[in-house]
């Protein structure tokens, strides 16, 4: 048998991927399955930004460029942040990387040391904790409810918070809940992480997917003090549909945002040089196409929130952002379908494929043991048949 690094060892495979396959290979099979594990947007890229790539590569803008990402980029990036948050970044407090998963990466390699506690409030995206510990971090999980709309409170925070505390993550809008962080909220936190030393990384990622006029505030805005400890996570993946073009960029101060490039220096390179010009484009140009893909995913949530809580034994909050929802399903947990006994979300997420043939995403990966993750990055059609399955297939279950 080969010998593997050990770092690979505390790494686990996600429990989605068995869904993941199995889905796939129904509808391999030519089975019509209603998918809600999507985890990107089901929009194509807008014509203005994949013509901007057209022109890079017709301009011959084919070769390495500056490892940090092009001058033009990076200034359009701060100026961005400048616009909408007044706030101040020079082209090198700027990284832009391959995706914000790799901006993430880096920043956990550039700041975690073996033994630093990452704090990571639950239900959280996937990746957080496996990055802190391929870094050699202790992740510590901030456990939140429906009772909060899946936000933590300050107070728990000030109660994790340790003289180990590394780095603290803050994803709003998050994946999976969609729960999002009001001005008086991010206040309160700002306020108990003032009084450490901790790194924040704000992963922004959604942030202009968010409903019914949800007012995004950022913590180093409304708390200058903590802009030399946090840094802003972003992409064009969600806001733009352009998860394959794997363009995300990082914002902070300058030691830290070096170190990352140093990691990226030695490993990446630069981001895909057409991916970058088409990112410029993104950023920089009209955005008239995102407020048209954010006012349908508001629309798909409405249906989805109403079908899933019409189902007996669902319970859904509905979301400020994001195009995910987070059912509870506890209510079928330890029930009996199909001769089985539903031990978890897994066996309720099989469940739901074989009888239903609708895909979720179990929330045993998100750090929930009561939920399934559902996107509504789907047609309405296929949000109404999808829920109607569900129902249907739910309603079997004694
Ligand atoms: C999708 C996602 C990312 C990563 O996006 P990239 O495609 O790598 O830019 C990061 N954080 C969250 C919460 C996400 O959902």
């Amino acid at each position: 048998m080969t010998t593997l690094a050990d770092r690979t060892l505390p790494i686990k495979p996600s429990v989605t991927l068995a869904i993941a396959a199995k889905a796939g290979k129904l509808r391999s099979e030519g089975v019509d399955v209603v998918n809600f594990s999507a985890g990107e947007p089901d929009f194509d890229t807008p014509e203005r930004i994949k013509a901007a790539a057209v022109e890079a590569l017709k301009r011959g803008m084919t070769k390495y460029t500056d490892v940090k990402g092009i001058e033009p980029l990076r200034k359009a990036i701060a100026e961005k942040y400048q616009r909408e948050y007044g706030l101040a970044y020079r082209k090198d407090e700027v990284l832009v990387s391959c995706g914000a998963k790799h901006s993430l990466y880096n920043l956990f390699q550039a700041a975690v040391n073996p033994g630093d506690e990452v704090l990571i409030p639950a239900p959280y995206w996937v990746s957080y904790s496996d990055m802190a510990l391929l870094a050699g971090g202790v992740p510590k999980i901030i456990q939140t409810t429906e009772a909060t709309d899946f936000r933590i409170r300050a107070q728990q925070l000030a109660d994790t918070l340790s003289p180990r505390t590394r780095v603290f993550v803050l994803n709003s809008p998050c994946n999976p809940t969609g729960a999002s962080y009001d001005k008086d909220e991010l206040l309160a936190i700002a306020k108990v992480i003032d009084k450490h030393k901790c790194l924040i990384i704000a992963d922004d990622i959604y942030e202009k997917i968010v409903y019914d006029a949800f007012q995004v505030h950022n913590l180093v805005q409304l708390s200058p003090s903590l802009r030399d400890r946090t840094i802003i996570v972003n992409g064009v993946s969600k806001t733009y549909a352009m998860t394959g073009w794997r363009i995300g960029y990082a914002l902070g101060s300058e030691d830290i945002i070096s170190a990352a490039a140093k990691i990226q220096s030695q490993s990446t390179s630069n981001p895909t040089s057409i991916a970058q010009a088409a990112a410029l484009e993104a950023i920089g140009g009209p955005q008239d196409d995102v407020a048209m893909m954010v006012g349908e995913f508001q629309k798909r949530r409405n249906v989805i929130v109403e079908r899933l809580n019409a189902i007996d034994g669902i319970h859904c909050l509905k979301p400020q952002g994001a195009f995910y929802v987070f059912p509870n399903i506890s209510a079928f947990i330890g029930k009996t379908a199909n001769r089985k006994k539903l031990g978890s979300p897994c066996d309720v997420a099989d469940y739901l494929l074989e009888e239903a043939k609708v895909a979720a995403v179990p929330g045993e990966d998100f750090g929930s043991k009561a939920h399934i993750r559902l996107s509504y990055a789907t047609s309405r059609e296929n949000i109404e048949e999808g829920c109607r399955r569900m129902r249907d297939a739910l309603g079997k279950i004694r």
